[in-house]
């Protein structure tokens, strides 16, 4: 089989070609006429794209799978272009945080997936001693919070657990990406008061966000261990992040679409919808966060789909200090940041760069994130001058920020190892660290 266009993101750029598959991988990547047999030619405006990687997913199953679940979860996915999803080791039920748990999370995740799926484990107080098992049982990496994750089934880790779950990770080169927000600084904040937007920003400040980077870059520093900032809302601290770096520290940092769309101001008070930790800051943050992407200071984007029940939302009472705090968003990914990207001069290959190689490397997924010889042939047709309006989307629930907004740039199609995704049975596969494919769980 033979998908070609005149558009084809490549990993060195743009460019017309030809992108040749068999058995689910792509062969070779030749001139677009270099052709012969089954051939797919897209549209004229459309442009041929690496599926995406998203590597923060809350799928919540099993246990809340009234939140969100795999079946959903995917086809949202796959809806949205996103081929391969790496599920976050909290807020189903067991977490991610033994062996046994995994098995369990994997057996809920056979046979209803549409995409790809890899795993996070979690790291939490007591559980060092079971890294190392999860990361040769197949989770390609550990998530931690460094203040209350919300659920109290997954503590955060104190700076002896942190340091103590690096000291185990180090050696395997195993890696650690982190919730950074201080408690302690937010405790000294006020209290989320009722509908007033202004009163949620102010009771989670940058100062938070910036204390607990602080905290991860020092336990990294220490132990020489590689670790990942997750959901970058403030801008502020770039410069720690940047002058850790320049130290030879090991930290990336991803942001999320949300903090690239929205600005605090624009949020309407009550409307629990753009509920997220960290919120959704000034639109100072969100033009400073665009030029990171622009020169590379952040690394990657990624959803954090983080969804739950309507009711959980509080919709009823619009109160930011009792709602769940996460935006649903997994669907919409690729058109709110190409729509914000196109506006800004930042060109389509950099936010394919920033949406599908760089997750994939953080994750350690070597045949996903772009067209080449011997990745995997996951590939998507998208329209990038086409216009949409958010309506109903494939997650389980329908809260969403985005309802109701026009956003630019339309999936039309999308191929997963070759195979062309029309709705049929689902055939998405589970993947090991490094990506091989397991059969069972
Ligand atoms: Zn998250």
């Amino acid at each position: 089989m033979i998908v070609r266009a005149h558009r084809v993101v490549l990993p060195g750029g743009e460019q017309p070609a030809a992108v040749h598959v068999a058995d689910g991988r792509i062969t070779a990547v030749t001139a677009f006429d270099d052709v012969t047999g089954d051939v797919t030619t897209l549209a004229e405006d459309e442009v041929l794209l690496p599926g995406l990687v998203d590597s923060h997913v809350h799928v919540n199953e099993p246990g809340r799978t009234e939140w969100e679940g795999f079946a959903s979860a995917t086809r949202a996915a796959a809806a949205g272009g996103i081929t391969t999803i790496v599920d976050m080791p909290l807020n189903s039920v067991p977490p991610t945080t033994t062996v046994d748990a995994l098995a369990v999370k994997r057996a809920a995740a056979l046979g209803q997936v549409s995409v790809d799926v890899a795993f996070w484990g979690g790291a939490v107080p007591g559980n060092a001693d079971q890294l190392r098992p999860l990361l040769d049982a197949g989770v390609v990496g550990f998530k931690c919070f460094l203040l209350d994750s919300g659920v109290p089934e997954f503590p955060p880790l104190d700076d002896d657990g942190l340091l103590a779950a690096l000291a185990e990770l180090a050696p395997v080169d195993g890696l650690l990406i982190a919730h950074c927000e201080d408690e302690e600084t937010i405790a000294a904040a006020p209290e989320p008061a009722g509908r007033s937007y202004a009163g949620f920003l102010a009771s989670r400040p940058p100062a938070a966000e910036e204390t607990a980077i602080a905290r991860l870059v020092a336990a990294a520093a220490v132990t020489r261990a590689r670790v990942h900032v997750v959901h970058l809302a403030d801008a502020d601290a770039l410069p720690l992040l940047r002058r850790a770096r320049a130290d030879g520290v090991r930290v990336t940092v991803e942001t999320c679409p949300h903090y690239l769309t929205f600005a605090a101001d624009e949020v309407p008070d009550g409307d629990t919808s753009y509920k997220c930790c960290p919120p959704i800051r000034e639109a100072a943050h969100r033009e400073e966060l665009w030029r990171a992407l622009a020169d590379g200071a952040v690394d990657l984007v990624v959803s954090d789909h983080s969804p739950c029940t309507p009711d959980l939302k509080r919709l009823d009472v619009g109160d930011f200090g009792l709602a769940w705090g996460g935006i649903a968003g997994l669907q919409v990914t690729l058109p709110a940041v190409w729509t914000g990207a196109r506006t800004r001069g930042v060109p389509l290959s950099r936010v394919v760069e920033l949406m599908s190689a760089a997750p994939a490397a953080l994750a350690g997924l070597p045949t996903k994130g772009g067209i080449a010889v011997g990745k995997d042939a996951d590939l998507v047709a998208f329209a990038p001058d086409a216009r949409s309006t958010v309506g109903a989307l494939e997650h389980r629930n329908p809260v969403t920020p985005y309802a109701g907004r026009e956003l630019t740039g339309v999936v039309r199609r999308v191929w997963l190892g070759g195979q062309e995704l029309d709705g049929g049975p689902p055939r998405g596969r589970l993947l090991d660290r490094g990506g091989s494919a397991r059969v069972a769980p």
